[in-house]
């Protein structure tokens, strides 16, 4: 845990990046209000959402601990987060809170703050909110099997625009983003498809005060969540998703020794959870 507050030991979707726990509550509000892309509802991202189809059509949820995508999601915002993922290949997940979902690219380098590097975005299926701070292992042989950490995260602006959704749609998506080690303008463009149908888009920081030559996710390999590497993850992962469990109970956090682990035994898999 290093110093690390104690989390929920539920779904932990909301927790926002932790620079704000000295005042969680306020902050989580004015983040609401001032979200330019907030039309999501609990509703739109409900486990029905059939933004989430392809998502769903793809993972067994008897046996990946991936969030299946609760009937309760976090509270609709502008977060972003990126996680570094070591399935067959490594990428990075690059993902947007976007109208109760999150709107994803598979990024194989990985976003970059050097304005000449223009990074393949290839364009993949929107994810549930629950998996806004997924952190842990995938068991091998499930679709994404492999190791993941939350790399970056923080929230962003939609540039240009008060419709990000249709941006999307229209190929091109300019944003500002304000991470750990993600920050400034960025620019999404379709390019085109794959033999597969996938969308090929290109992420590339624009020329403002944040850009750096040669500026290389790899040399910056640690959780922004938990400050662990993927190899720490893997050797140790506190998250284990319980897929028969109700989502609101199913990630577990096993990094430190508990008594409401324990109490979530005898919980059951009916019942709410209280922290
Ligand atoms: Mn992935």
């Amino acid at each position: 845990m290093r110093g690390r507050k104690p989390r929920p030991i539920g779904y932990n979707g909301v927790v926002p990046p932790r620079k704000s726990t000295a005042k969680k509550s306020t902050a989580k509000k004015s983040t609401a209000k001032k979200s330019p892309v907030k039309k999501a509802t609990a509703k739109q991202a409900a486990a029905s959402s059939p933004q989430l189809a392809e998502y769903k059509r793809k993972r067994d949820f008897s046996k990946t601990p991936e969030p299946s995508g609760g009937p309760e999601p976090a509270a609709a915002g502008n977060r972003f987060v990126v996680q570094r993922h070591r399935a067959r290949a490594l990428h990075y997940d690059f993902r947007l809170e976007m109208d109760g979902v999150l709107v994803s690219w598979a990024i194989p380098k990985g976003p970059s703050l050097d304005p000449a590097a223009k990074r393949l975005a290839v364009h993949v299926e929107d994810h549930p909110l629950e998996y806004f701070d997924f952190e842990g292992v995938i068991p091998h042989g499930e679709y994404g099997g492999g190791d993941v950490i939350v790399w970056d995260w923080g929230t962003y602006d939609a540039l240009y625009t008060d419709n990000a959704v249709q941006a999307v749609a229209d190929g091109e998506l300019h944003i500002e983003m304000f991470g750990t080690k993600l920050h400034g303008r960025f620019v999404f463009i379709r390019r085109g498809q794959d033999r597969s149908g996938k969308e090929q888009w290109l992420m590339i920081h624009k020329k403002d005060e944040y850009a750096t030559a040669g500026w290389d996710a790899e040399n910056f390999p640690e959780s922004v969540r938990s400050g662990r590497t993927n190899d720490e993850v893997k050797e140790n992962p506190d998250a284990v998703w319980r897929s028969d469990a109700p989502v609101a109970l199913a990630s577990l956090d096993f990094s430190t020794s508990r008594p409401d682990i324990a109490a979530l035994d005898a919980l059951g898999a009916k019942g709410e959870w209280e922290f």
